[in-house]
């Protein structure tokens, strides 16, 4: 017998070894792998099985990785489909789907040395007064480990190996779970009453889990729940899940790793982990020890947790047999990975859902154009949740036009008169106000007021922002740190004005403006441990903080009954942004933030500072209408031809010598060029197309593209970051799983200058 293996090196093809005869009951489609490469010992998956091989002379196998195949053959073959899709090396694909910790070979259950009290024997000895107390530990726990042992005996272990001598205990090695949850209390919940909507909701998507695979229905297997902020869409998740397990079936649940936090993880466990079945929820995010993560994975594989809640790569997770995935907040661009596989988690989940026939929920109060485009032609089905379950009304939106707050002063304030003012009733009747600015430090660009210099990174077409409390300039690409001058370096002039607005200068501002206020920052500045995330949402949650001022870390999910104001300093900022997503994710941000307020008794206010307060993204988030907005930004999208009205490829081209990255771009266009023509010589077989709900058939195309649209080669945006220069193209097409392996094909077969590289991005988030 030989086994095919990918290797964990990019070679983009797979080789044959022998299995043993000592290994042959034991290797699989799906194991892992030691074989020997060239004079290496090398790690890898088994793909494939067969009786021979055309090779001659095969080496062998080394070794097996793990007790059980730890590729399970559907995650194989997905991860074949993102490799196809994605234009990425299937050794790559195949990696990302394993946690490293599950991936080494030395990670394994921790082991520790346990001892357990064994049956007296008629004539009990006499022991001296040591052994004698610490046998009597022993007796009355039964079994406790060593390290225990000897901590509360105050012993030393080979005092405990006496007791073993003399056949009283045994001291042998059992295995510990790491459980990164268990100091935690949970208190069982029960499942809450559903409104019409939600119940609605529910019902679509069970009866959906309730259909064999191959049944009609779950060509629709794929759902939208859009419910505005606070409508109860984890209550639908919940109770879906829980008709999953009654299937025999397991969930993997997505969220944003931002939203990940402890209360998050604490309403699937109180619902479903506790007591006895303590392991059936597991958690996989980046804040786990390699340990922790390796247990949480194998648990899962062994199928004593069903249910799995992590960030982006959890939906590689081996639940199986699978009955549900739930994509909370899809429209969040944290599931699109930024290295290669460049996949979306979103994406990889719809395709996962149809190849093992589970049904797929997406949630969001604003869905991304693209998902809600799929409902309107019928892809998806679109469930709604139209209001909050606590009847509460959506907060109050006012836009200050900034414009105005500017004329006459010295540039524009932080502050409206009019937030000014809302923030002091606040602080009269003892409600808390949020503040939100997406940009971290103090000011943006440091400016000489005579000659014009600016400061800027020496690596990047970026200019440095001031940080205040070390004192320096940083940039926020490269991380790049400088001191501050002082004096102009270019004219020696000491006057130097800082401009352009940071979370830092919010903060001082409100300590000069409210010095009686308690105020605090959250952002990433600030936060180096999950630890101080949770003390200051704590202190603001118990009312020890008047006024939080954050970037993004504040705008998703956290509920404050007591936040009865929300400031949003610079909404616009976003939309100045070479993006065609610039509307979209200006009005999902705003939407998000001002959900922040009124969560309580006590009804909200939100104002939106602006200097351009009629753009349309601000003026629909304004009256919380999200299909005016989709439908005016859906037309914009179809005249410009920009997704979901086709797909698009962003080649990057990156190298320190500008030249050269320019003149491979303009080759790399003309390849492209070729793909237009009639002549394309390469036959391409089509992969699966995701989202797009249908399956193509695998067969030979020949011939051109019928709407392929190249732009470019054209200066990214950033044209010089990290000391790369950039130059892109952009492909647009509507037969993007065709595009993928053509491109495949091209990046193969091309020839870069030394020092030049290339990158191929599947359905960008955004450009940069
Ligand atoms: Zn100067
Ligand atoms: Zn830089």
């Amino acid at each position: 017998m030989i086994a095919r293996v990918s290797l964990e090196i990019a070679l983009r093809k797979e080789f044959d070894y022998a299995i043993p005869p000592e290994l042959a009951d034991r290797v699989d489609v799906g194991s892992r792998v030691q074989v020997p490469f060239g004079p290496r010992k090398v790690l890898g998956v088994v793909t494939a099985v067969a009786e021979e091989s055309a090779q001659a002379r095969l080496k062998p196998i080394l070794k097996i990785i793990g007790a059980q195949t730890l590729v399970t053959a559907r995650v194989l073959k997905l991860a074949r489909w993102m490799a196809d899709y994605y234009c990425c090396a299937p050794e790559i694909a195949l990696k990302s789907i394993l946690p490293e910790a599950v991936r080494k070979e030395a990670a394994s259950w921790r082991e520790r040395l346990f001892v357990t009290a064994l049956p007296v024997q008629d004539d009990f000895p006499k022991l001296p007064k040591r052994q004698l107390e610490v046998w009597n530990i022993v007796e009355e726990r039964r079994e406790i480990s060593l390290s225990e042992l000897v901590e509360l005996a105050e012993t030393t272990a080979a005092t405990v190996r006496k007791l073993e001598d003399r056949g009283l205990v045994r001291v042998a090695p059992q295995i510990t779970e790491r459980d990164p949850y268990a100091n935690e209390q949970i208190l069982p919940s029960q499942p809450l009453v559903l409104n019409a909507a939600q119940a609605k909701a529910l019902a679509a998507v069970t009866t959906a889990m309730d259909a064999k695979q191959g049944d009609r229905a779950l060509k629709s297997g794929t759902f939208l729940l859009h419910g505005v902020t606070g409508s109860g869409k984890t209550e639908v998740y919940l109770q879906a899940i829980a008709t999953a397990l009654a299937q025999g079936k397991g969930a993997i649940v997505l969220v944003p790793e931002i939203s990940l936090t402890p209360q998050t993880v604490e309403r699937f466990k109180s619902r479903f982990s506790h007591g006895s079945n303590h392991t059936l929820v597991a958690v996989l995010h980046s804040h786990l020890s390699a340990g922790e993560r390796h247990d949480e994975w194998h648990k899962i594989r062994q199928g004593r947790a069903r249910i799995v809640i992590g960030a982006r790569s959890a939906i590689f997770a081996p639940v199986e047999p699978l009955g549900l995935i739930v994509v909370d907040e899809e429209h969040e661009h944290t599931y699109k990975q930024e290295e290669a596989p460049r996949y979306n988690a979103r994406d990889v989940a719809i395709m996962r859902g149809q190849m093992e026939g589970a049904a797929v929920v997406l949630g969001s109060a604003t869905p991304s154009l693209e998902s809600y485009h799929n409902c309107q032609r019928g892809k998806f089905t679109l469930l709604e949740l139209p209001e909050r379950v606590d009847n509460q009304k959506m907060p109050y939106v006012r836009v200050v036009d900034m414009r105005q707050a500017a004329r006459g002063g010295k540039g524009p304030p932080t502050f409206s008169p009019q937030l000014k003012e809302a923030i002091t009733q606040r602080l009269e009747k003892g409600e808390q106000t949020i503040l939100f600015l997406n940009r971290r430090g103090y000011s943006t660009a440091l400016e000489c007021t005579q000659c014009g210099f600016v400061a800027t990174c020496p690596n990047c077409s970026l200019s440095l922002t001031y940080h205040r409390p070390e004192q320096k300039l940083r940039c926020h690409v490269c991380n790049h740190i400088e001191p501050v001058p002082a004096a102009c370096p270019k004219c020696k002039n000491p006057q130097i004005r800082y401009s352009g607005l940071g979370t830092q200068k919010v903060e001082d501002t409100l300590n000069k403006l409210f010095p009686q206020a308690r105020v605090q920052r959250m952002d990433s500045d600030l936060l180096k441990r999950k630890e101080d995330y949770r003390r200051i949402l704590g202190d603001f949650r118990t009312g020890k903080i008047d006024i939080l001022v954050g970037t993004q870390m504040i705008a998703k999910g956290l509920h404050f009954p007591n936040v009865t104001l929300v400031g949003i300093i610079y909404a616009d900022m976003a939309l100045h942004q070479p993006d065609f997503r610039a509307g979209e994710r200006t009005f999902q941000l705003l939407t998000q933030v001002a959900g922040r307020a009124g969560r309580g008794e006590v009804e909200g206010e939100v104002f939106v500072q602006a200097f351009t307060p009629f753009h349309p993204a601000i003026q629909y988030a304004r009256r919380h209408d999200f299909i005016g907005f989709y439908e005016q930004e859906i037309e914009f999208r179809k005249q410009l031809n920009y997704p979901p009205f086709s797909r698009v490829a962003l080649l990057t081209l990156r190298g320190h010598n500008e030249d050269k990255v320019k003149f491979s771009a303009e080759h790399v266009r003309k390849e492209l060029d070729k793909l237009s023509t009639e002549n394309n010589p390469e036959p391409l077989s089509l992969a699966l197309s995701p989202s797009a709900g249908e399956r193509v058939a695998e067969g030979r195309v020949r011939g051109a593209f019928k709407d392929l649209n190249i732009a470019g080669p054209a200066p990214a945006p950033l044209l010089r970051a990290e000391n790369y220069y950039r130059y892109q193209l952009m492909l647009r097409t509507t037969q993007m799983s065709k595009l993928s392996l053509a491109l495949a094909e091209l990046v193969n077969r091309l020839e870069l200058p030394e020092g030049v590289t290339l990158t191929v991005d599947i359905d960008p988030t955004g450009l940069s």
